[in-house]
């Protein structure tokens, strides 16, 4: 199927009537992040205002929502470093299904804890995310379970997207996005949604300078695996996918630049907008922050939007950093 033809802006403009109900149409607010460069209009996106506090639950309330009845009474099965699997378990209790979640051994206290108080089925297994994806394998095989992709998905891809719809309806001058980046589907479905309206939209992808998997599949031609590293940004952990069928192509079409940050990056970020904005997002959240301030993005317009993605962090590390840079 030519890729223009995977996910159209019609699917996302359905999926936005669909999944009404069940998600939230998210504010826009201006920000003062930025008060360095004069004249430029930065909005924050604050998809940390979802159910389960991160954008994931679009994608997911679309796949499911589109599920068959059969497949419905079978349930569900996805593999998440912790923000897919909340969503997928808020989606399928709101709706009255069985979920089971998958998660490696690396994802973090806070986000295990939640994943337990869901409701959903947690099977803990392996070091990263491939590992745990095997796993999640087996239980499709043996239970008949329907597999939802965190990322590599064309529903799930259209569900994210629903974020570019609102971006136009809110926010019409917009010339520039800044989202993070890890499997692709946030990016994919937010170029579908913006470039459709108008082409000239600068779609801007950022990640964490510590294996971000994406950015090195682009520069190999293809996809590539890395090992995963510790990082703030935990949700933008994991690959791609050797055998990917979406992502890859859609990012490498639609996505203008990718910019990398350090870990002291992100974390500086953070603390801007706690201090700030007095709001709380996460390592993955807050790194289109830390792209804009870091000056590494080439060609910045005059109307930002920045996607805040989610905001699921311990409190620990929120005190931490604010603490650290004078916040108290
Ligand atoms: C999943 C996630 C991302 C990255 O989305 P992809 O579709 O994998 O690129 C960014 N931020 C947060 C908070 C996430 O949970």
């Amino acid at each position: 199927m030519p890729l223009q033809d995977v996910v159209t802006q019609q699917d996302i403009f359905v999926a936005q009537a669909r999944i009404r109900g069940l998600v939230r149409h998210t504010p826009l607010i201006p920000s003062e992040v930025l008060p360095a460069v004069a004249g430029v209009d930065v909005r924050l996106k604050l998809e940390t205002l979802q159910p389960t506090g991160s954008f994931k639950v679009r994608g997911a309330a679309n796949r499911i929502l589109n599920l068959s009845d059969e497949a419905r009474a079978r349930g569900v099965v996805t593999v998440s470093t912790g923000n897919h699997g909340r969503a997928v378990a808020y989606v399928a209790r709101e709706i009255g299904l069985k979920a089971t979640i998958c998660v490696s051994e690396r994802v973090p206290p806070n986000k295990i804890h939640a994943l337990k108080q869901s409701g959903a089925e947690l099977v803990i297994h392996g070091q990263s995310q491939d590992e745990a994806e095997t796993r999640a394998l087996e239980l499709v095989e043996q239970h008949g379970f329907t597999m939802i992709h965190p990322f590599d998905d064309p529903d799930i891809i259209t569900g994210q997207g629903t974020i570019g719809i609102e971006l136009l309806q809110d926010f019409p001058q917009l010339d520039t996005v800044i989202v993070p980046l890890s499997g692709g589907g946030l990016i994919s479905g937010i170029a579908i949604a913006l470039k459709a309206a108008n082409p000239a939209i600068r779609v801007i992808g950022v990640s964490m300078d510590a294996g971000c998997v994406m950015y090195h599949s682009l520069r190999a031609g293809k996809p590539v695996q890395l090992p995963e590293a510790e990082t703030l940004a935990d949700s933008l952990n994991g690959g791609i996918g050797l055998a990917n069928r979406y992502t890859y192509r859609f990012v490498e079409n639609f996505v203008d630049e990718v910019v990398l940050v350090s870990e002291a990056e992100i974390e500086g970020a953070m603390a801007r907008v706690i201090l700030a904005h007095h709001m709380i997002v996460e390592g993955a959240g807050a790194v289109p922050v830390a792209g804009l301030l870091s000056g590494r993005v080439q060609n910045m317009g005059q109307h930002i939007a920045l996607i805040l993605s989610g905001g699921n962090v311990d409190t620990q590390t929120a005190l931490r950093i604010s603490e650290k840079f004078g916040g108290g």
